[in-house]
């Protein structure tokens, strides 16, 4: 599904984040991104949603390079990849119903599936007796599962997710990780930089460790392997 072939990526500042970096990613995994901070796992990942370019090196998307993609063609590409961010980053003007139908519209979906479509993907994430609420009436959990609700409701292939539980308490983490998992369970790859080592050490999947922009280690149903 995805495959990142000698691919470097050096800002402008001249800091290499991405130092050679080969890697195959199968439809259905689910991958953990682990590494210590300023390793490059965000790069990594937004490379792969195409918010960074590659300097060198060629990515793959189902067979379409996403380094070499015109600009005007990555919206379409996006509708394939959901992704979660720490901040979870939704609309404060919009209520939890309008956060997540609001994937929907950008994309043109008919008007008569989008109010089943959101209440079922709001009802698998189980908020959807908070349909009315706004994001600032929600805790922080409840605001990455509308996050996370955004991000399938259009029900993609590949689901990025960085640090999705940084900003979340240890009970309220867990409780996102089994979305995770289920949703990686209905099929859907899943993608997630995190620095979670007991649910890494616990949810066994495969994983990828960067260091200085390159992958240092690769294991299936790997371990955390960092202290913190
Ligand atoms: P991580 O997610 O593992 O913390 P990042 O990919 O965010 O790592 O960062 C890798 C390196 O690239 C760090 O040295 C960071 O400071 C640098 N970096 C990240 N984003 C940018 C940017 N937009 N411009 C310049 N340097 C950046
Ligand atoms: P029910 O199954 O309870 O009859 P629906 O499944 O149609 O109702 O909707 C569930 C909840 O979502 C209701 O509170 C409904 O008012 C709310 N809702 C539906 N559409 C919207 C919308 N566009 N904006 C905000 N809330 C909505």
């Amino acid at each position: 599904m995805i495959e990142m072939k000698n691919v470097y990526k050096k800002y402008r500042n001249g800091v290499t984040a991405a130092n050679g970096i080969d890697v195959k990613i199968k439809q259905g995994e689910f991958v953990y991104i682990v590494g210590p901070s300023g390793a490059g796992k965000s790069t990594f990942i937004k490379m792969m949603y195409r918010e960074e370019k590659p300097t060198s090196g060629t990515i793959t998307l189902n067979g379409i390079d996403m380094g070499s993609m015109k600009n005007n063609k990555v919206p379409h590409i996006r509708r394939n990849i959901g992704v979660v961010f720490q901040d979870f980053k939704l609309l404060p003007k919009l209520n939890v119903y309008e956060n997540v139908a609001f994937a929907l519209e950008v994309i043109e979906e008919p008007q008569k599936n989008i109010k089943q479509k959101v209440m079922d993907t709001l009802d698998l994430v189980g908020l959807k007796h908070k349909v009315r609420m706004f994001p600032d009436e929600l805790s922080g959990g409840e605001q990455q599962r509308v996050s996370i609700a955004r991000s399938i409701v259009n029900q993609p292939k590949l689901v990025i997710a960085d640090e999705p539980t940084g900003n979340l308490d240890p009970d309220t983490s867990w409780e996102i990780m089994n979305i995770f998992d289920e949703i990686n369970t209905r099929g859907t790859t899943v993608l997630m930089a995190t620095h979670n080592k007991e649910i890494v050490n616990t949810i066994k999947h495969r994983v990828i460790a960067i260091e200085g922009g390159r992958i240092v280690r690769d294991e299936q149903r790997g371990d955390y392997g960092y202290e913190i």
